[in-house]
């Protein structure tokens, strides 16, 4: 997919707040500082559509993105951070969890995760959740210009048999790196051929 137009719509603090629903949505999530910001702007080919490195523990709001005027990219708040209030961390979970459950024009959810690391319990967790609400998500491994060959295979092979435990299918996986631009063509792929209500 050619993005010809990527434009900022508005921060909303709740999912009522967000763009009349009128067009297929994606939304991307993850843990702070997972790379979300660079993949969003490495996909739009912009330097900074969105924020790179918000401080964690700030006010935590939903970006929503018009894309070639067609659909609609969602930026969410980060979830597990260690660093912030326990009653913070719970507002951040009612937000997003609310905006993920109610949002009707959303068509996926796209989970990033660190290819550095092997199965993380919060991420697993939240892709249980995901999998028991019937959300459809893939799964974004996102800098695996920091792996050395074959390092970045075994972490992603680690995340399926973690997830192949509990079930069935697998989502979709991406393989990505903002730095080196790799991966984030499958993603618009799926998006343009999903694109449509
Ligand atoms: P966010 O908090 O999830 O939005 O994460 P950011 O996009 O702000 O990235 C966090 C840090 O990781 C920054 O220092 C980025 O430069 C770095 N980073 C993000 N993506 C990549 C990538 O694909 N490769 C490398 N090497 N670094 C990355």
């Amino acid at each position: 997919m050619v993005i010809k137009t990527a434009v900022f719509v508005k921060s909303s603090q709740k999912w009522q707040d967000c763009p009349e629903p009128n067009m297929p949505e994606y939304a991307f999530i993850g843990r702070s500082n997972v790379g979300k910001s660079s993949l969003i702007n490495a996909m739009m080919n912009h330097k900074d559509l969105a924020k790179t490195s918000q401080t964690p523990g700030k006010t935590q709001l939903i970006n929503n993105f018009l894309v070639n005027e067609s659909w609609s990219l969602t930026d969410l708040p980060g979830y597990g951070y260690a660093k912030v209030s326990k009653s913070l961390r719970k507002d951040f979970e009612k937000l997003i969890t609310n905006y993920i459950l109610n949002r009707k024009n959303l068509v996926n959810l796209f989970v990033l995760v660190d290819v550095r690391h092997t199965p993380q319990k919060i991420d697993m967790d939240f892709m249980q959740w995901l999998g028991e609400s019937s959300v459809p998500f893939s799964i974004v491994f996102t800098k695996a210009d920091k792996m050395k060959s074959g390092g970045a295979d075994r972490n992603v092979e680690a995340y399926k048999t973690e997830l192949l435990k509990t079930w069935e299918d697998l989502p979709n996986i991406y393989v990505t790196s903002a730095e080196k631009k790799t991966g984030t063509e499958e993603i618009l792929k799926f998006i343009s051929e999903t694109n449509q209500f």
